[in-house]
């Protein structure tokens, strides 16, 4: 999967990207991460990407113009372009507060596309006319952010987890909260015996059936008390 994001902060994601999972996925050519500096697409001499809000008020608006010229750079073309196999598109994101809250099923649909490009906005946002170019906003919350880079980067990790190879053991995803709809059961490592807590009988028991549904019972209980809406679902 080869992914763009488009930023004014490109050297935000040094670290984050190039570590852990998505660093070893990147060296395993599993992903590309490709960042785009908007900034230099702005033609003036000051490289300006922002300016005022038509119809006066507080805060800047970032310009289309450099915005555009950035997607475009991504291969991105005409938004309704057809392509035989959809998620052979380049999907154009925006992170944004208003759109659709991420989950598990968004990341997973997100995981089957070839290319995603994701714009990082700032101030008020980016130019309505930007939406043109964009096939959705997604939002990770409630909450405003002062950028898009953090949520740029919540989404990256969280579909880069997807991807055949990147975790080693594919059950773990599997088995991972909201996956199969429930919370993951709890886990424990050694020693067996920590500042007088024990760990539950069953583990040390080697009966693989009785510990997996002894699994299966624990995710159903912490759904229950923790999410029972996903028990709705
Ligand atoms: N004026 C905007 C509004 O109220 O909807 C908020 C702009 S916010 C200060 C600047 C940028 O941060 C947004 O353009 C977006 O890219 C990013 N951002 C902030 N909160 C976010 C969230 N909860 N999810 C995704 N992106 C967010």
């Amino acid at each position: 999967m080869k992914i763009d994001i488009l930023t004014i902060f490109p050297t935000i994601f040094k670290g984050p990207l190039t570590e852990s999972l998505i660093g070893k996925a990147t060296e395993k050519e599993i992903l590309k991460i490709n960042i785009i500096d908007i900034r230099s697409f702005s033609k003036g001499k000051h490289k300006k990407v922002d300016d005022k809000s038509f119809g006066g008020g507080c805060g800047m608006v970032m310009k289309p113009e450099p915005l555009y010229d950035a997607i475009k750079s991504a291969g991105v073309k005409k938004k309704n372009n057809t392509y035989k196999n959809p998620y052979a598109k380049p999907y154009v994101i925006y992170m944004s507060p208003q759109g659709r809250i991420l989950n598990n099923s968004i990341v997973k649909n997100l995981a089957k596309f070839k290319q995603l490009v994701i714009i990082c906005g700032h101030y008020e946002g980016v130019d309505e006319r930007i939406m043109n170019y964009v096939d959705e906003e997604i939002s990770i919350g409630d909450y405003i952010l002062t950028g898009g880079e953090i949520p740029a980067m919540v989404l990256v990790d969280s579909v880069v987890r997807m991807l055949p190879g990147v975790v080693k053991e594919k059950s773990s995803v599997k088995n991972d909260s909201f996956y199969n709809g429930l919370l993951d059961y709890p886990h424990y490592t050694r020693p067996a015996v920590f500042k007088g807590h024990k760990i539950p009988e069953v583990l040390l028991s080697g009966n693989h059936k009785k510990i997996s549904e002894w699994r299966v019972e624990e995710a159903y209980k912490r759904t229950k008390e923790r999410r029972p809406d996903l028990l709705k679902k």
